[in-house]
């Protein structure tokens, strides 16, 4: 059987410039059609191949390619369209494909979630009453002839149905994910066996499920698909898992009698010692050992180690090199990047890169001398990295170094603080405020794009930003919000803006990777110490605060969202990395409050998405995160009142950590959910003050003011209308002032005639 030395899981599908970005956008809005679009896509699955066959993957994947999402895709393959769609049967059309996706006319888009721990979200499937289930799609096996077409054999990749039926969701209780398995067995043996027809020896099955703690009920339908699977006519199973250790689920993989296992080798490198004890001879290893998902190169030489570890217990023809995971998490290609620093590009990896790493790696399979040029030239950069003076800052260390448990608490605790603010406030009973960001209007976009490109200059650029603050202001004035913003007008991006103001950070020009359909993100890299040279926001806060009697809020992002948002160093542990973040952010706490604000928000939206996938490591992550967090927060007086901001709601398993942030007031996420979500905070009788959204702000509706009173009501019935704030469920940034001017007007005169009433 023939088993390349080198694979890979998947690649990015947008393109290296966003190809495919601007060819979906072109054809929603109408500019293109669908062969158009169709050309396109193609002509980047050609390239991608090709790209990946010159890299020295000699069978890249296929139908790792989507136009949308690849659990969408298999959603629409297998025939899980919902009802609501109106299909009728047959392929599933364009149009319904994106309809399913985006929403269309009276039917409300799939829900979409995060892709385990990245920042990738997928369709999450839906399985109806009487859904029938049944082949729909020839895209698996076109792909791979395509591909051959090209002169390219390559392994198709399909989500495995294990992980497919529980990443999806019964849309009622009378559906049980067991039937939906068993109905779905079939059409995944006629995919294996059409593709063995067409000649594929190789097929990728990914069980990313494997990686997390699973119920014995789902543990025991591995049993049950893999048998059906392995019985049938088929190409061989590479059994694909990532990021996490499978340790607990080892045994269950081993059992299943596929052919192939690939394991994350970066984030669970324990996992080949459990592997080389456990398993029978025969099995074809995968190794991922270059990092999926960071932009770092990887060590050649301790990778090398590893695998020469892998070669004597499997034999070297059932060894593979691979990156950890597929790199749809990662940029496309490094040498666009011809705008960054040298020496810092000479540390990174982007996608092309990482699979000519798997190449060079490959070679210590085959005893190939070649590879001792090779490593050393990676060793001399590895050696680089960990000398250089531009990522070791001595200052950084000591100050780390230097934190105590006393920098982590308030002087006082929060029954204290919460006199003294009141007192120092004044605020009104119910005090209204908002999360931050004003409108971005067209015209603001425009005119940072006219100053970044330099047809404006820094003193015309300035002073539309004054301009646009002190209408902001005076818009909160009159509308009569009680606690005001500036509106971060100046700001790009929440994480962005305060990592280009940091040191150690660097920013890629092509650095893209898909978030959700056409949408993708260009993450900041975190390459060294992370120091704050100067004030970041104090400029634009205490701007605002001077134009108003009003307290002006200073408005910053927190260390954890930092770090969740970019891409992190490998060097050290990311709780080292955050630490110093939260040193910088504290420093601006502080000069914040020196310059005489009295509010201080820091957002901490991504402290939830940064939980580890398994339960037993949660503990461990939340102690550092909150930590970073109060290390960030609790360098003020008690009379300086520190808010912090969550855009989800889902809090019921973490609460502990909420409440040991101790912010003086968080605002969450809570109009979509009907306040549902403060049983967790009544349950822990949580004592801080708390800002439930009334208003959701992902919609251009405006809440009636009924609506608007009604949550506040039963948030009342929960929670002491001492501790309770009104304000909209997140930043205003996507919405347009009118709907804004309206919904606040709305949420003020809410908050009024709420206090009235309690005032009888
Ligand atoms: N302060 C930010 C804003 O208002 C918060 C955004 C967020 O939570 N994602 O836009
Ligand atoms: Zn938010």
């Amino acid at each position: 059987m023939n088993f390349p030395k080198t694979g890979n899981l998947g690649f990015p599908r947008m393109g290296a410039r966003r190809e495919l970005k601007f060819a979906l956008e072109g054809f929603w809005s109408g500019k293109h059609d669908e062969a158009e679009l169709r050309s396109v896509a193609a002509e980047l699955r050609r390239t991608h191949w090709k790209m990946q066959y010159e890299a020295g993957i000699v069978t890249p994947p296929s139908n790792d390619f989507s136009l949308y999402d690849h659990v969408l895709d298999l959603a629409t393959a297998v025939g899980a369209v919902p009802r609501r769609f109106g299909h009728t049967g047959g392929r599933v059309s364009l149009a319904t494909y994106f309809a399913m996706a985006r929403g269309s006319g009276g039917a409300t888009a799939m829900e979409m979630t995060k892709w385990f721990d990245t920042n990738y979200h997928y369709v999450v499937p839906e399985f109806e009453p009487e859904m029938q289930y049944e082949l729909l799609s020839t895209k698996i096996v076109d792909e791979y002839l395509e591909a051959r077409e090209q002169g390219i054999e390559t392994r198709p990749v399909l989500l495995g149905p294990v992980s497919f039926v529980l990443l999806g969701k019964p849309t009622d209780e009378s559906i049980d994910r067991r039937d939906v398995l068993l109905a779905l067995l079939p059409i995944y043996v006629e995919i294996l066996q059409r593709l063995r027809n067409a000649g594929a020896e190789w097929v990728q099955i990914d069980e990313p499920c494997l990686g997390l703690d699973l119920s014995d009920e789902s543990q025991s339908y591995y049993g049950a698909a893999y048998e059906a699977l392995r019985k049938s006519p088929r190409p061989n199973i590479m059994l694909a898992t990532y990021f996490a250790d499978i340790a607990q689920n080892l045994n269950l993989a081993l059992e299943l009698g596929v052919e192939g296992l690939h394991l994350d080798m970066v984030r669970a490198p324990q996992q080949l010692a459990a592997l080389s004890a456990k398993s029978k001879d025969g099995l074809f290893v995968s190794l991922g050992l270059i990092d999926g998902r960071n932009v770092w190169k990887a060590d050649l030489q301790k990778a090398a180690t590893v695998l020469r570890e892998a070669i004597a217990r499997f034999g070297a023809d059932k060894v593979q090199v691979a990156p950890s995971c597929s790199l749809l998490h990662t940029p496309v290609d490094l040498d666009l990047e011809v705008k960054m620093d040298p020496e810092i590009r000479s540390w990174m990896a982007f996608a092309k890169q990482k699979l000519s790493e798997s190449a060079v790696l490959a070679k210590a399979i085959d005893d190939d001398d070649s590879i001792v040029n090779e490593l050393n030239i990676n060793a001399a950069a590895m050696d680089s990295r960990r000398r250089s003076p531009r990522i070791h800052k001595e200052k950084v260390l000591q100050r780390v170094d230097s934190v105590d448990s006393s920098m982590l608490e308030r002087t006082s605790p929060y029954a204290v603080r919460h006199q003294q603010q009141a007192q120092a406030l004044k605020l009104p009973c119910l005090p209204t405020t908002t999360i931050g960001s004003f409108p971005q209007t067209a015209e603001v976009r425009k005119m940072r794009a006219s100053f970044r490109s330099g047809k404006i200059d820094a003193a015309s650029y300035k002073g539309f930003l004054e301009s646009e603050t002190e209408r902001c202001i005076r818009f909160q004035e009159q509308a009569g919000i009680d606690v005001l913003v500036h509106g971060e007008f100046e700001r790009n991006d929440m994480v962005e803006y305060f990592g280009e103001q940091l040191d150690g950070f660097v920013f890629s020009e092509y650095g893209w990777v898909q978030s959700y359909g056409s949408r993708c993100v260009k993450p900041p890299i975190i390459y060294g110490d992370v120091a704050r040279p100067k004030p970041m926001t104090l400029g634009w806060s205490s701007y605002a605060q001077s134009l108003t009697p009003l307290p002006v809020k200073g408005m910053l992002t927190g260390p954890v969202t930092i770090l969740q948002w970019s891409f992190v160093r490998d060097d050290q542990p990311r709780s080292q990395t955050c630490r110093q973040i939260a040193l910088a952010i504290r420093d601006e706490v502080r000069d914040l409050e020196a310059a005489g604000l009295k509010i201080i928000q820091i957002d901490e939206p991504a402290i939830r998405e940064g939980l580890p996938l398994r339960r037993a490591d949660w503990p461990v992550y939340l102690a550092w995160s909150v930590d970073a967090f109060r290390l960030a927060a609790s360098g003020v007086a008690d009379t300086t009142q520190i808010h912090t901001h969550m855009c989800y709601s889902e809090f019921n398993d973490m609460m502990d950590a909420i409440v040991r942030m101790d912010a003086d007031v968080i605002s969450i996420e809570c109009s979509r959910s009907r306040m549902e979500l403060l049983d967790a905070f009544k349950r822990v009788r949580y004592p801080n003050g708390i800002g439930p959204g009334v208003y959701d702000i992902h919609s251009p509706r405006v809440p009636a003011k009924g609506e608007m009173e009604g949550l506040l009501c039963k948030a009342l019935e929960v929670l002491s209308p001492e501790q309770l704030w009104v304000n909209p469920d997140c930043g205003l940034k996507t919405r347009g002032w009118e709907e804004v001017g309206q919904a606040l007007a709305n949420m003020v005169q809410t908050a009024k005639r709420v206090r009235q009433s309690l005032a009888k």
